[in-house]
């Protein structure tokens, strides 16, 4: 990064955790970053108040209905104001852009990062689920379209740190830490019971709704072993989760010298999402550092399979391939919306994935069509079953 240009930045999900924590780093960097569009689903009064401070460009609001509020709210500032997701498809391809945070939420991203990489940009990936469900696909664009997918997600980002200056060193494997979530020591009769509630209060991260839950459910971290392998380029069987239950190592790479790498920090998502978008420089900060006098232990677990068998799950659409990431997410998605709706239980969720892998038509080399027909087929399957 030469300090003659400015990175300019497309946010896309600029309300939701990701987008917020996204624009305070660009606060504490005015002199690296300039906003250039921000978008946002449904919450339009946090993205009016974004625009006025940010002033950027432009500015979109998926649900159409905000859309004359949200025009009429900026109407005296020069910011061009559009409505609805094909926007935000056409927004990130515009010239001035050079990196996009696609911080949306599930398989909305997908589209977006497909017209964004088209285009040129670099993203810097929030949104786990578009690797989860085409990372062959967006690889083989990426490749095509000569631009990098930098991670955000704190462990891909750590491995990733650990991975820098390696070169053609051999990696033996990568081991993606996990916090455990809420329910760590939780019995199988205590997690049929438990509330979505308690699911919404992660120990160590602080983040939206979809990704507590799937913290909870370890499907995060299934989706998380899924991203690694399309983000690093590396065989399931050399990709280990281990539960680290104090969240400051974030990731590690072990290469096959014997050697592990590890980084580590306090849980804060800023640190990542300044390094994704300062890449390969690293900025100055004011976060908190982490405080060693402070940290009594450092422990270390097994992931419990019987207890959480979506991390199971999968491992197992990912040894599938083909469409099979995409059913799991799919049906992850509904299911996680169902309980948060209070419709079906927190261990509901595991049975009915793995009814749909079973279910579901099995495509090993699934077009982007394929993989939307496969998206929605699977919603209808597990809505029925809801
Ligand atoms: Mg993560």
């Amino acid at each position: 990064m030469t300090e003659t240009h400015k990175r300019v930045i497309a946010i896309l999900g600029s309300t939701g955790s990701i987008g917020v924590q996204t624009l305070q780093v660009v606060e504490e960097h005015p002199e690296c970053f300039e906003i250039y569009a921000i978008t946002a689903n449904e919450k339009v009064d946090e993205l009016i108040e974004q625009a006025r401070k940010f002033l950027p460009e432009v500015v979109v609001i998926a649900n159409e209905t905000k859309y004359e509020q949200l025009k009429e709210a900026l109407k005296d500032l020069p910011i061009k104001v559009y409505g609805g997701y094909e926007a935000i498809c056409q927004v990130v391809q515009s010239q001035p852009i050079d990196i996009v945070v696609t911080a949306l939420v599930g398989f909305a991203g997908l589209r977006p990062t497909i017209e964004a990489i088209k285009a040129g940009k670099a993203i810097a990936l929030a949104n786990k689920e578009t690797m989860v469900v085409a990372g062959e696909l967006i690889n083989e664009l990426a490749m095509k379209h000569q631009t990098p997918i930098l991670p955000v997600d704190s462990e891909h980002s750590a491995i990733f740190q650990c991975l820098a200056g390696e070169r053609d060193n051999k990696v033996e494997k990568l081991i993606l830490t996990a916090s455990g979530g809420p329910f760590r020591t939780f019995s199988k009769e205590q997690l049929a019971n438990v509330t979505k509630e308690q699911a919404l209060k992660h120990p160590n991260w602080s983040m939206g709704a979809k990704i507590t839950i799937d913290s909870a459910s370890m499907m995060n971290k299934g989706l998380e072993v899924i991203e690694a392998k399309w983000l690093f380029g590396i065989e399931p069987s050399k990709i280990e989760v281990v539960v680290h239950p104090q969240s400051v190592i974030h990731s590690m790479v072990q290469f096959t010298d014997g050697a592990v790498k590890a980084q580590l920090g306090t849980p804060d998502m800023r640190l990542p999402i300044m390094y994704a978008l300062s890449y390969p420089t690293r900025l100055s900060s004011t976060f908190e550092r982490l405080d060693f006098s402070t940290i009594k232990e450092f422990t270390f677990e097994t992931p419990d399979i019987e207890r959480f068998p979506n991390l199971q799950l999968a491992y197992h659409a990912l040894t599938m391939g083909g469409n099979m990431p995409c059913v799991l997410n799919a049906a992850n998605e509904v299911c996680v919306a169902a309980f948060l709706a209070e419709r079906i239980k927190f261990t509901e969720m595991s049975r009915l994935i793995e009814r749909a892998l079973q279910s579901s038509d099995y495509q090993l080399k699934p077009t982007l069509d394929n993989l939307i027909a496969t998206d929605s087929a699977t919603r209808r399957m597990v809505e029925g079953w809801i």
